[in-house]
């Protein structure tokens, strides 16, 4: 009986790094400027093209990139921001940080997104702005919100860390919002180790968000330094370091080119779950709406346990055991304590939220998995969910 001890352990999220990577990153440590510099610059140019965005700053994370889109969006104490409860704290704690009010709406069941119905219901006289995320790589219904935000006079910030391939309707993410950010973290879609992009419509608001993210300084450090004379600064602003280096932009740079490629094997990854897990009791990722095009970020089957005879957790155990990363996105942010005691959420208020977030455990989906891999994966999640001896999870187990 094989029950994959002799095998690695499937990192979850696993990047995958080329040779130009490699390349560029040595290139850039040769070139004496590590720094905010002529990569940075050679990066944004190509992102903006390629994700056919007019205005972009390349900033150290997708956080940093909502923390100053929310500044940016000019908020004020005591103004509510409406989001969703599915997705990571960096999303809401952005918000906090920007001094304003997060306000959850509860998302759509089969969708996972937004739902505009919940979020008209949660506009008050106070609301500035409403942050999507497209999760798990799956579009927002952004016509409803776009059309919310346009009555009630909103600003809207979209969280693309999920959705840098995704479309809908022949529009790209991050073409919607006033701001958009995503996010170059490891496990992301596209990597530079850390990092993240912040979008935006208007060209005065990147102006901003680019002071915010350099001290609020006038002049960017590359621009000081260059060959063309030294030039004085001066603070303009209270502003914070969220600068890029063309360091993580060498990394960027080739990410990019690859988008295509490793899409189109997480397309296949993704199919193949779908036809492998067909008979199996789990709550499978809804079909892809026509006209769109989701980014395959994230695989979440939904694990009932009545239906499945095991819990999530015992799943996610069982998986582990089995030398395969998973992961869970999200529990829903109303479970979390701090959130608890700062606002008095409740996970039961936002209902759909909660039951996603107790049954969701996220299989590999990198693009760097092995056909050998993937058929691993799939021979688990079926021995496991047939609850075969070897892959029961031990018994009371955490
Ligand atoms: C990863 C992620 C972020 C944060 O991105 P970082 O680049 O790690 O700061 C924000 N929102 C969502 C939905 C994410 O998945």
């Amino acid at each position: 009986m094989s029950n994959s001890s002799d095998q690695e352990f499937l990192v979850f999220g696993a990047p995958v790094i080329g040779e130009e990577e490699i390349a560029e990153v040595v290139a850039c440590l040769r070139s004496g400027w590590i720094g905010t510099g002529p990569r940075v610059a050679q990066f944004e140019r190509d992102f903006a093209v390629d994700k056919k965005l007019p205005h972009v700053a390349a900033v150290n994370s997708c956080t940093a990139a909502l923390h100053l889109s929310l500044l940016a969006a000019g908020l004020e104490p005591g103004d509510e921001v409406i989001t969703t409860p599915l997705t990571f704290c960096a999303t809401v704690n952005a918000i906090i940080h920007a001094g304003a009010t997060p306000v959850l709406a509860d998302v759509n069941p089969v969708t996972m997104n937004l739902d505009p119905a919940r979020v008209a219901e949660q506009i008050t006289p106070r609301t500035r702005a409403i942050v999507p995320v497209h999760f798990a790589g799956r579009a927002c219904d952004m016509e409803a919100l776009m059309a919310l935000a346009a009555k009630h006079g909103l600003k809207v910030i979209e969280d693309c860390a999920h959705a840098i391939e995704t479309e809908r309707h022949g529009v790209g993410a991050g073409q919607w919002g006033d701001f958009s950010c995503f996010s170059f973290y490891a496990t992301k879609n596209m990597t530079t180790g850390e990092g993240g992009m912040v979008a935006a419509k208007r060209e005065e608001d990147i102006a901003k968000v680019k002071r915010l993210a350099l001290h609020g300084m006038s002049k960017d450090a590359w621009k000081r330094f260059g060959d063309d004379g030294y030039k004085h600064y001066s603070v303009v602003e209270t502003g914070f370091k969220y600068n890029m280096m063309d360091l993580q932009a060498a990394l960027g740079i080739h990410q990019l080119r690859s988008l295509p490629r490793n899409w189109e094997r997480r397309a296949r990854i993704w199919a193949r779950y779908l036809e492998a897990f067909a008979d199996l009791p789990l709550t499978l990722p809804a079909p892809v709406e026509p006209s769109t095009r989701h980014a395959f970020h994230l695989f979440t089957p939904l694990i009932d346990a009545a239906r499945c005879g095991l819990s999530r957790d015992q799943f996610l155990e069982a998986m582990t055991h089995a030398k395969l990363g998973v992961g869970v996105h999200y529990l829903s942010l109303p479970e979390h304590p701090v959130y608890q005691t700062r606002f008095g959420w409740r996970p039961e208020d936002y209902p759909h939220a909660m039951r996603i977030g107790r049954q969701t455990a996220s299989l590999p989906l990198s693009a760097k998995l092995t056909e050998e891999n993937v058929e691993r994966v799939v021979r688990t999640v079926r021995q496991i969910l047939h609850r075969l001896p070897g892959f029961l999870p031990r018994r009371g187990g955490a």
